[in-house]
């Protein structure tokens, strides 16, 4: 890791360091040591972005008629365990899902009484949720009590007009619930998933990747990688009271699509066993693992209350 002479896009110190070139992207990964943070030195071009995500269609409910039930259950029981978290810190019912792909997550909110709206730049994606039935908030305007955004934030250029963005669409004393990958994971028996993101710094050894985490950044899809000291930060900087601060292993999540992992996966099981023998092993480790680092899920969240 070498010190360079450059200011954090994030939090504005000077504690920069590089960990290297990007294995397929333009630039250096800089880490920032005072607010915890990964993100490339040269930042992508909007339109790159814009393009990147056309025809995206984020979780899009596929296949028979019974898997989309399924799917339609699964994001209705997450709404409604991540509506018992909202209901400590507000009565109010209006929510964006914000960034939402094609609206599973609206559509859950829907369905335990929420009036829920989803705003989505993927206009592919918004008329498969349009067909589904999901309310479309075609410009960023209003005003709502919630604002929900899952694994959202790390897709931004920049964090500023994530917040920006987001603030105006919130009510003073609305609820903000920020859900985004956790640099700082400790999930590492998943070797597949952390294979993957080592080799988006190829000079660097898993021993680097363990002693500090570049977990989740990889641009222009991933443009930072975030911990709770970021996201801590960020909330002072931008107005907001934290609320909560806490993090989902791989097979417990519900305020985020991740659902690979299930043993309630039954066609998982007739159609691939070793894979569901694979879904104990992660069950079983992601149950111990959380036991001992309960900051160290891959997914974090932030609820915030603006000020
Ligand atoms: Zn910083």
């Amino acid at each position: 890791m070498k010190s360079v002479d450059a200011t954090c896009v994030i939090c504005g110190s000077n504690t920069i360091t590089t960990y290297g070139k990007f294995s397929q992207y333009k630039g250096d990964a800089y880490y920032c040591s005072s607010c915890d943070a990964f993100y490339p030195s040269q930042l992508p071009e909007l339109a790159d972005v814009i393009s990147y995500y056309q025809g995206f269609n984020f979780n899009e409910p596929q296949g028979t008629f019974i898997r989309k039930w399924i799917n339609n259950t699964l994001f209705t029981n997450k709404a409604k365990q991540i509506s018992s978290v909202l209901k400590k810190h507000t009565a109010g019912n209006k929510l964006l899902d914000f960034g939402g792909g094609c609206g599973n997550f609206t559509k859950g909110f829907a369905h335990v009484g929420y009036d829920s709206w989803l705003y989505e730049i993927d206009q592919s994606a918004v008329r498969i949720a349009a067909e589904n039935g999901v309310k479309i908030l075609t410009e960023k305007k209003g005003l709502f009590d919630i604002v929900f955004t899952s694994h959202v934030i790390e897709h931004f250029i920049l964090l500023k007009d994530f917040f920006e963005d987001v603030s105006a669409l919130l009510n003073t004393g609305g609820v903000l619930v920020i859900a985004l990958p956790n640099k700082n994971i400790e999930e590492w028996y998943r070797k597949v998933h952390v294979k993957g993101y080592l080799d988006v710094l190829p000079e660097r050894s898993m021993k680097d990747l363990k002693e500090n985490p570049w977990f989740c950044i990889d641009p222009p899809r991933h443009n930072y990688a975030l911990s709770s000291t970021t996201m801590r930060m960020l909330a002072t900087k931008y107005g907001y009271e934290i609320l909560e601060d806490f993090t989902e292993y791989c097979n417990q999540g519900s305020f985020y699509h991740n659902s690979q992992y299930s043993l309630l996966n039954f066609g998982t099981f007739v159609k691939k066993p070793w894979r569901f023998v694979y879904n104990l092993y992660i069950t079983a480790m992601s149950v111990i693992t959380s036991k001992k680092y309960p900051q160290g899920g891959e997914n974090l969240c932030v609820i915030l209350r603006k000020k």
